[in-house]
């Protein structure tokens, strides 16, 4: 039977078992009947069950973010504002969701023309851990309010998690089958995307994950969206103010243990500051205190799995004989990871050609403005840069440079309800927030009159 495990004292959290094809066939036609009337409910009814929602985030915020502390390890102040951003998702579409999805009126040779929006049906979310309740947030509002139900594929380590969520929809009296948790391997996926019920899917995970799964959509002519992996760079130009920017470089890096898929993972930092960055950026980052995870003083703690933390070990040590130096870290203890500096490395190492989840930061030196978008661009990935100068006029002619879905100056790239969210080349496609993820899950209906 499958468990969880608790990665910061490895000890077993819960036993359970998949639901089986029978079970999720059943689900998914009582979803497809409840999408027959939500679909229908006025968008103004839809939009008050988020009010009752955030009520019951709040309310259960400490329940929530210790789950979530205890299954995957994020210490809990961090858990504590993952919970306190999902409300801030709903007020934003509480706020906005009438404005983005009112008819739009276009002129044409029509005597009138304009566009409505219809939801397409059930959508399936299929979610990672490293936020186990933000990405499914993320997700599934947009998709609910917009008159689609939503069936969850949550990550298979946080499985109270998706079960809480489950019930905070039911707790705000959503009607009970609008969002319902698929405890689910990742084998089954495939086919829940098969069956005629299920009308787009979207997946947060890996590349292969989202590889597999948008083939199979792609197979039946359903919709997919995709957010995948990232390897960020960290760029300081020449002219940056370096008192602003370390702590945000700190930051950046070392959020949620390493392990999000916008985390600064390539520090390119110009000649002239790079022995000062190095020496402020190495002293803050061993300030870092790692520990228990449900302490309210931690700040690291131990990645989501051991299997996860042996990956970063890997990568660190093929680089280190490839010749990389470890300036401080580099030691594991089961799932733990020390926060780690790495100088010393070049394109061809794992630490700067795959992502690498966790708190570890190579830093790299630079001398031209051109060096380091070459640098920058020489990834897979293209989901955000992060750049620091004090020239903002200059760097904003530049921005077309970057093979990026988001370019953040001067702060480090976060993810925003208000601001569109999602990457380039192999870190996926679609988007997530704002107006535009709100469209990516509804039918963009053209009504023509003569
Ligand atoms: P993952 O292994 O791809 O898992 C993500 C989800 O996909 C889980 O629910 C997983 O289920 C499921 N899954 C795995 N293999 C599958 C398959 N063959 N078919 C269908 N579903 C499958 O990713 P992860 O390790 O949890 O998350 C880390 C990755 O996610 C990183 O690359 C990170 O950068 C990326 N990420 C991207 C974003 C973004 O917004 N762009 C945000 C967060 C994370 P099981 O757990 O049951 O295997």
């Amino acid at each position: 039977m499958p468990l969880t495990t608790n990665p910061y004292d490895l000890s077993t959290l819960s036993e359970y078992q998949y639901y089986t094809d029978i079970q999720v066939n059943q689900m998914l036609e009582i979803s497809q009947k409840s999408f027959r009337k939500w679909g229908k409910t006025p968008l103004k009814k839809r939009v008050k069950f988020i009010k009752n929602l955030i009520f019951v985030l709040t309310k259960k915020q400490h329940l929530l973010a210790e789950k979530c502390s205890q299954e995957m390890g994020k210490p809990l102040k961090q858990a504590i504002a993952e919970v306190k951003k999902c409300s801030l998702l709903c007020d934003f579409y509480l706020e906005h969701a009438e404005k983005f999805l009112q008819d739009e009126e276009i002129s044409s040779d029509a005597g009138e023309s304009f566009v409505t929006h219809e939801p397409l049906g059930v959508i399936l979310g299929v979610m990672p851990w490293n936020f186990p309740y933000w990405q499914v947030f993320r997700f599934a509002i947009p998709a609910i309010i917009a008159g689609n139900t939503v069936v969850v594929k949550h990550a298979s380590n946080v499985v109270e998690c998706a079960q809480l969520l489950e019930e905070l929809f039911k707790e705000a009296e959503f009607p009970e089958t609008v969002y319902q948790n698929l405890q689910i391997s990742g084998s089954q996926v495939k086919n829940v995307i098969e069956n005629p019920i299920i009308k787009g899917v979207s997946l947060t995970g890996s590349e292969k994950a989202g590889a597999n799964v948008a083939s199979t959509a792609a197979n039946l002519i359903k919709k997919s969206v995709l957010e995948l992996g990232g390897s960020n760079a960290f760029i300081v130009l020449e002219d940056a103010n370096l008192d602003k920017t370390i702590p945000i470089a700190v930051n950046a890096r070392m959020q949620n243990t390493g392990q999000s898929c916008i985390a600064a993972k390539r520090f390119l930092v110009h000649s002239s500051l790079y022995d000062e960055f190095l020496e402020r950026f190495t002293t803050e980052v061993k300030k870092l205190k790692s520990g228990n995870p449900m302490d309210e003083d931690t700040d690291i703690g131990p990645l989501a799995r051991v299997d996860l933390a042996e990956d970063i070990e890997k990568q660190v040590n093929k680089s280190v004989e490839m010749g990389a130096k470890v300036l401080t870290g580099g030691k594991r203890n089961n799932a733990f990871y020390e926060p780690t500096i790495v100088v010393d490395v070049t394109t061809d190492m794992p630490l700067f050609n795959e992502e690498v989840f966790g708190p570890v930061a190579p830093v790299i030196s630079f001398d031209t403005f051109e060096e380091a978008v070459a640098l920058s661009n020489d990834s897979g990935f293209g989901l955000g840069v992060n750049i620091f100068t004090e020239d903002i006029e200059g760097i904003k002619e530049k921005i077309s440079l970057f093979e990026e879905g988001a370019v953040f100056i001067n702060a480090m790239v976060k993810s925003d309800p208000a601001l569109p969210f999602g990457g380039v080349k192999k870190s996926g496609f679609g988007r997530e927030l704002a107006e535009n993820g709100i469209k990516e899950f509804v039918n963009v209906k053209t009504v023509y009159i003569a």
